[in-house]
């Protein structure tokens, strides 16, 4: 039996038996797993509010050869999401990371740039701030899984867009110009790959200066959600819940 402290975020907890839990945890230094947590259902105590989805904690856990699920002995609270105030913005943000990342993320497979990024947009996402967050979020995973296309110019001819807009497609990855357009195309604004290439080059906490209401970027988010969906081979329930925020994000 090997003891393990780690830091880590909570990504979804399902009950098992009659009271433990099965926890899904994305550890800093060992990548996703899963846990059990005895108990915590029924008793408190131990894990208080821990585990709600997207806490950080410091995970104290035990391995066992050949055994798949870790046993999870307590975890403490170093960030948690309802220290601050939660609306449904905010409660449907924090989904659609913990979604993401529990759809994206090899078991097992050490991800520090995406515990990173998850920490960073988690400290700004705030209630009736999500806009920026989601975005922020959803282009950087897309990158960092390897799924995001060349955003300057088209698949088809390689010309670049050049100030003009591009155009996407739900069912082909990348982007064609305007005369490789065809029917079923939707449009990416010159203003959101602008947007785009921002988001690359600058950390959050710059970007979080501006103003980003919904209709910002609304296009770049279909376009990467479309992306995520496409590869994960399914929809992805919490962005339903943003798009019930009367966004274009699905
Ligand atoms: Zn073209």
């Amino acid at each position: 039996m090997i003891p393990h402290q780690a830091e880590a975020i909570v990504l979804r907890t399902w009950p098992v038996h009659e009271a433990d839990q099965i926890v899904s945890l994305f550890t800093r230094d060992q990548g996703k797993l899963k846990g059990i947590a005895k108990s915590s259902a029924r008793s408190r105590r131990r894990f208080g509010g821990a585990l709600e989805p997207m806490t950080h904690v410091l995970a104290s856990y035990v391995e066992k050869p050949r055994q798949e699920l870790v046993r999870l002995d307590s975890c403490e609270i170093l960030v948690s999401p309802l220290s601050e105030p939660v609306d449904y913005a905010r409660a449907a943000a924090l989904a659609f990371f913990a979604e993401v990342l529990e759809e994206t993320l090899p078991d097992h497979d050490p991800q520090d740039p995406v515990f990173r990024l998850a920490l960073a947009v988690l400290e700004h996402t705030r209630a009736g701030e999500v806009w920026l967050p989601v975005t922020y979020f959803s282009l950087w995973i897309t990158r960092l899984m390897g799924w995001m296309p060349d955003l300057g110019h088209c698949l088809t001819c390689g010309r670049a867009f050049a100030g003009g807009p591009a155009f996407f497609q739900a069912q082909a990855d990348g982007l064609v110009c305007h005369e490789h357009r065809n029917a079923a195309s939707r449009a990416l604004s010159a203003a959101s790959l602008s947007a785009a290439d921002r988001i690359f080059r600058n950390s959050i906490a710059v970007l979080a200066a501006e103003d980003w209401p919904r209709a910002r970027a609304a296009d770049l988010r279909r376009f990467t959600l479309q992306s995520l969906e496409r590869h994960l081979e399914r929809k992805l329930h919490s962005a339903a819940a943003l798009a019930r925020l009367g966004s274009d994000v699905s």
